[in-house]
């Protein structure tokens, strides 16, 4: 029999009714056998309401006690869904992240794991019970509680079956799976039987928000599978593991991302000498402001352009930044754009072959979709182009690359 910690978001938790739900489910597979710890995010809605209800006092609250407030949406699950299994005859008992323990830094609001005590667990799974940990929360060496950042009872999930060596690690949600694409702009998107750590990481670092990056990164490191799966309807979701050893089987791509809140910004006629890379991007960097794309090009005339994007949101402050160091290092001018997106195609099967990239190129030319800047890895190609453009350009190559579901075509 198999050891699972299964997580289950906000919404699979987000009402009485679905909370007496997910105990059904939880019970079907301790009835199979199965142990089973669970990870449980707060309600629906719960974690947005707290950060209103400190908002509404102070617009810097103090990371400290903002995080006593918000670990409080986690603890009314645990507590709620022992309750239900209960009521099913389903032996179960709670733990917040302080009484695991769960131990983190102290970067209250960010907070990454350290290390997770398992013996509690252990004695209650070989008591025959289903353990319920509130996810998103973890204490630091003070007994301060902590938070992991927003999404972070994923990590949570994953971080327990790493340190359990769980099976597999299960997070339920409110999609059947991981899509080729988002299914709202492709109709015919399908869902991925199986896609590698590695894809989903850069999926998920380039729009997917499946799942939290994070705790894909850590399932990776930890090699724990990985399955999304629906909390509403039976399915096998999507497995996230290792590179399978075939191949020749894998599609040449997985699935194509998208991010529309991008913003760009060209530094024109910069002089070409060493160190003024650092110089453009190093008050960004200070300002913990995230740099995504970064070209520059071959100088000419000792000039050169240098293009880079962030986040929409950051925009107006980068432009700001950006005009002074202009300035400083007698630049000809500043540009910007922020009715931009990035569109990328993803898949390991593109180490293994050609002319991937000018595929990609030759369907969005034949939309006359122009490109604005270019990158890759070895497993993605990423490009900028109109945001107006965006929902054609994913069409486009979602269809070129032949990832639709015929039957929904
Ligand atoms: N409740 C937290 C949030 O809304 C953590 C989570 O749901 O993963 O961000
Ligand atoms: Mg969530």
């Amino acid at each position: 029999m198999a050891l699972y910690v299964q997580k289950f978001g906000g919404t699979s938790v987000g009402s009485v009714e679905r909370i007496e739900a997910v105990a059904e489910k939880i019970k079907r597979f301790r009835d199979e056998g199965h142990d089973i710890v669970v990870a449980v995010s707060a309600m629906s809605g719960e974690t947005n309401r707290l950060v209103a209800l400190s908002q509404a006092i102070s617009n810097q609250p103090s990371p400290r006690e903002l995080d006593v407030l918000l670990a409080t949406g986690e603890q009314v699950t645990i507590a709620l869904l022992c309750m239900a299994l209960q009521k099913l005859d389903c032996d179960a008992v709670s733990y917040t992240g302080t009484q695991v323990p769960i131990l983190t830094d102290s970067a209250h609001t960010k907070a990454r794991i350290q290390s997770i005590d398992t013996v509690k667990m252990r004695r209650d799974l070989d008591a025959g019970k289903v353990v319920v940990v509130a996810g998103f929360q973890g204490v630091d060496q003070f007994g301060s509680i902590t938070t992991l950042g927003r999404g972070g009872s994923d990590t949570t999930g994953v971080a327990l079956a790493a340190a359990l060596k769980a099976d597999e690690c299960q997070i339920y949600t409110d999609v059947d799976g991981v899509y080729t694409t988002d299914p709202r702009v492709v109709k015919s998107a399908r869902r991925l039987d199986r896609i590698t750590f590695e894809e989903m990481l850069e999926m998920a670092s380039q729009g997917s928000k499946v799942l939290q990056i994070r705790a894909v990164e850590f399932a990776g490191k930890y090699n724990v599978p990985l399955r999304v799966l629906s909390s509403f309807e039976d399915g096998p979701g999507t497995l996230i593991s290792l590179e399978e050893e075939d191949i020749m089987e894998q599609p040449i791509i997985s699935g194509i991302a998208f991010n529309r809140d991008e913003a760009k910004l060209t530094v024109l006629g910069v002089p070409d000498v060493p160190g003024v890379a650092s110089r453009i991007l190093g008050p960004i960097s200070a300002a913990n402001i995230e740099v995504d794309m970064i070209v520059q090009n071959v100088a000419e005339d000792r000039t050169t352009d240098f293009t880079f994007t962030v986040h929409r949101n950051d925009y107006d402050k980068v432009m700001k930044v950006i005009e002074q160091v202009a300035d400083d290092l007698g630049a000809v001018e500043v540009k910007g754009d922020n009715t931009i997106c990035k569109v990328s195609i993803v898949g390991v099967g593109m180490r293994s072959h050609a002319g991937v990239a000018s595929k990609m190129f030759d369907a969005l030319a034949s939309e006359s979709i122009n490109i604005q800047m270019i990158s890759t890895s070895e497993i993605k190609i990423a490009v900028v182009i109109a945001e107006k453009y965006l929902e054609l350009a994913v069409r486009t190559l979602h269809a070129a690359f032949g990832l639709s579901d015929e039957s929904l075509v």
